[in-house]
């Protein structure tokens, strides 16, 4: 159901690596370590001994293929394109096939597998609180994925009472003349940040548009990928898609960077598959409808917020750069003011934060300087894992700063008097 290449479907790419180290100084993970078994030049040439059967899958071989947050940063800076991260991909699964998950790689399928027991562990309880923590089994992955080593002094979200499908119904009716949207909101936004999920769904439906919000929709996959789980990614992406065939779409919706780059690089077509069609992330879609000249044109505020943003790697890879900003500059209560190192990956990295959870901050943390220089008292982003990881760096760097979706600016910027 889904692109699941093999180490050696990528023979000829890692062939095309020239070992020129254009990808060192663009690897969060190297700019960190400075090991080469870090950077991608490295993993290449782990890959090719292991084509050559020079290495096995020896502890050192499953060290290096962790350290590695996905990000394709490499990617976009190799001359020669090397698709090092789906090559790391394919190696974590070779890994996963010979010798089983491992207890994070569990934890991830128990959770990400299974809407019942997302539903279940979220009702009535905080899902990082140690009340739930308690319920959760001795013998669950859920507990090394949601340990408390990993989750002390991190900032945390409160867990919103209703998620996202308790405040939108599955269709909202729009103009007979305009299109259905498709919206595929992702894990973080129907039960984390489901405010944000609501925007993503009622903000088209305010420009005529209907919008289908299925209830079957799940995990877009990309921690199962992340934890080299081959049968969890097909078992997602093939829910995914029945669930989005039941009515026919235009255009699918994301305001999830991390979605956005599982669906459009890893649900391959086969047949009918709705995801093959346009897939949109919410800047680039409001940029298309004329959003900016309307937020241009509102009245300004007098007091504005000063405001900065932090590129996902998996909207920066995918060239959406330009389109938040856009949107950024032309809100009337805010001042945009760009920061150094936008684009440098803030370290979570679907389940790389719980593998390397220190790692993950030292990353991080080499956002603050450019966060504190440009003086701002926001930090917008488009991915919903961005922001939580952000909200925690500035919380522990001290820095009165709050991490938000663009999507709620947005939404103020419509909805609130002007001030
Ligand atoms: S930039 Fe590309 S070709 Fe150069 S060393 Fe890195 S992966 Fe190899
Ligand atoms: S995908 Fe990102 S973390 Fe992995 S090797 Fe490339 S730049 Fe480094």
């Amino acid at each position: 159901m889904v692109e699941q290449k093999t180490l050696e479907d990528y023979r000829d790419e890692i062939a095309q690596c020239v070992r020129c180290g254009a990808c060192q100084a663009h690897c969060p993970v190297y700019l960190e370590t400075g090991r080469e078994g870090s950077v991608a030049r490295g993993k290449i040439v782990l890959a090719a001994s292991m084509l050559a059967g020079e290495v096995g899958l020896d502890e050192r071989l499953r060290n290096e293929m962790s350290l590695c947050l996905l990000c394709g940063s490499c990617v976009v800076k190799c001359p020669n394109r090397v698709p090092t991260d789906g090559i790391v991909g394919a190696l974590r699964r070779r890994i996963t096939d010979d010798q089983g998950l491992s207890p994070i790689g569990k934890g991830v399928a128990a959770l990400t597998g299974s809407k019942v027991l997302i539903k279940t562990l979220l009702k009535g309880a905080d899902l990082f609180s140690p009340l739930l923590f308690k319920k959760i089994p001795e013998t669950s992955g859920l507990r090394l994925r949601f340990s408390p080593d990993i989750l002390k002094d991190r900032s945390l979200p409160p867990l919103p009472e209703r998620n996202l499908f308790a405040r939108v119904p599955e269709f909202l009716e729009g103009e007979a003349d305009k299109p259905v949207l498709g919206v595929f909101a992702g894990c973080a936004l129907t039960y984390l940040y489901p405010q944000v999920g609501e925007i993503l769904a009622r903000l088209p439906h305010s420009l005529g548009y209907s919008v289908f919000l299925p209830r079957d929709q799940g995990c877009c996959g990309m921690p199962a990928l992340s934890s080299g789980n081959g049968p969890l990614i097909d078992k997602l992406a093939s829910a995914n898609i029945n669930a989005f065939r039941t009515r026919q779409v235009d255009t699918i919706l994301t305001a999830c960077a991390s979605c956005h780059g599982m669906l459009a690089g890893h649900y391959a077509a086969k047949t009918d598959n709705p995801f093959e069609g346009e897939l949109v992330d919410i800047h680039v879609f409001l940029a298309q409808q004329g959003l900016i000249d309307q937020l241009a044109a509102l009245p300004r505020w007098r007091q504005r917020l000063r405001v900065t943003y932090h590129d996902p790697c998996h909207l920066r890879t995918a060239g959406i750069t330009v389109q938040p900003r856009q949107l950024l500059r032309a809100l009337p209560q805010v001042e945009f003011v760009e920061m150094e190192d936008a684009g440098l990956c803030c370290g979570l990295g679907g389940t790389f934060t719980a593998a390397h959870p220190e790692l993950s901050r030292s990353i991080g943390d080499h956002k603050v300087a450019g966060i504190q220089a440009s003086g701002a008292e926001m930090i917008a982003s488009g991915c919903p894992g961005c922001i939580l990881q952000l909200q925690d760096i500035v919380d522990r760097a001290g820095l009165p700063v709050k991490a938000v979706h663009t999507l709620e600016l947005i939404q103020q910027a419509l909805t609130e008097p002007v001030q």
